[in-house]
């Protein structure tokens, strides 16, 4: 099942469980505004090449519609509509006043220049300049894009509407970034998962933990992690894996991975296969890569079957990685209040925000009878509904 068909019909058991009319299910699903542009640059050795760009404009009831833009080779529209769909309820569980849009790049950054990614970036910028701004689409970074990605989207976006920080988030601290923001993702996991064993009586440390993806948020998250006293016993990465039931040196593994760029020859574990770690024997199982994970098919059934008998606990994704997104919002905040916060205050009121999120996601639960992932999508959903229905549909 590809992501669009995933994301959708969870979102289907979430409006049935909510009870939601069918013309406003209908509605919510559907797509906003889907842009998509041709972004031709000249290469450095002088020949040209042409990529195409998406921004999925999925819901704006809640408030500017929210995202992150993604550089990589499998960026196609269905699953940007998927991610856009997806940002839609995030937002809507972490409470914060947004709504949802996902952008894309077909292309391999690996495979690109400085340079050339700057020309890129300046490109597709050129061509939705228009169509985002400060109250109505606010991109952020995700996968294959960062800091300075956003510095580029920034400066071009000044040239046509005036120096306007708040138009992106996740930008380098130097231009109005937020203290916090490189981590929050990885935090934000590090306290939807304190959340949840909690409830179970258990705290992090002690804890087996298995995290698969060593990008941003799963570095960041395993890092935390550690300092908090749990035990990475495994970790996986496009290059490899590797395993070590005392715990992996995680100072180290940074130091081998910006080295080698990647896993793969690190010494402080065995060497196994990374497509064993889904079923890996331990106490929390991080997929931190690239998503649809742990809900495709069979796959699906599966990991969540072997999970399930070894009392594995599963925190939904639209939960668990919200605090990047969270803290983009700080960011915004901060912008638009010309005011900068101290780290521990950004910190502070993540967690704040992850516990609420928390909390009120298990009272969908009780309340609707269900699991953690459909108790995060109908409080998704019906903040969504609730503000469409307030906003009304008079023309
Ligand atoms: N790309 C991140 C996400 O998918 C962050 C988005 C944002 O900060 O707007 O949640």
């Amino acid at each position: 099942m590809n992501a669009l068909a995933a994301t959708s019909r969870n979102f289907k058991q979430a409006a049935k469980l909510l009870g939601l009319d069918s013309k406003l299910e209908k509605s919510l699903l559907i797509p906003f505004r889907e842009i998509k542009v041709e972004c031709t640059i000249p290469k450095d050795d002088g020949t040209l090449a042409s990529y195409v760009g998406f921004r999925v404009q999925h819901d704006n009831a809640r408030g500017p519609m929210k995202g992150g833009i993604r550089y990589h080779h499998e960026v196609d529209p269905d699953e940007v509509n998927a991610l856009a769909q997806l940002m839609t309820w995030k937002t809507a569980v972490a409470n914060i006043p947004y709504g949802g849009a996902k952008g894309g790049i077909g292309c391999s950054p690996g495979d690109l220049s400085i340079s050339e990614l700057e020309r890129l970036t300046r490109v597709f910028t050129q061509k939705i300049h228009d169509l985002i701004g400060i109250h109505t689409d606010v991109p952020a970074p995700d996968m294959g894009t960062n800091a300075q990605t956003m510095a580029w989207i920034l400066d071009e976006y000044s040239k046509f509407h005036g120096y306007s920080p708040a138009v992106v988030t996740g930008k380098p601290v130097d231009l109005g970034g937020s203290l916090g923001r490189d981590a929050a993702t990885g935090r934000g996991v590090l306290f939807a998962t304190e959340a949840l064993l909690a409830e179970h009586g258990k705290g992090i440390a002690g804890q087996r933990f298995v995290i698969q993806g060593f990008g941003n948020v799963g570095s960041w998250a395993a890092q935390l992690i550690t300092e908090a006293g749990g035990k990475v016993i495994a970790i996986s990465d496009v290059t490899g894996a590797v395993k070590n039931s005392n715990g992996i040196d995680i100072a180290k593994l940074m130091k081998h991975s910006a080295e080698n760029r990647g896993i793969k020859g690190f010494d402080g574990g065995d060497a196994v296969d990374p497509t064993s770690l889904l079923t890996e024997e331990c106490d929390v199982l991080i997929p931190a890569a690239l998503g649809g994970v742990i809900n495709n098919g069979e796959m699906h059934m599966f990991v969540v079957q072997i999970l399930a008998k070894k009392g594995v606990l599963i925190l939904p994704d639209i939960l668990a990685n919200s605090g990047g997104v969270t803290v983009s919002y700080f960011e915004w905040v901060q912008n638009i209040q010309g005011f900068m916060w101290d780290e521990e205050k950004v910190n502070r009121e993540l967690k704040t925000y992850m516990t609420r999120a928390f909390r009120d996601t298990k009272e969908m639960c009780r309340s609707h009878h269900c699991d953690l992932r459909m108790g995060a999508f109908t409080l998704g959903v019906n903040r969504v509904a609730r503000a469409t229905v307030l906003r009304g549909w008079e023309a």
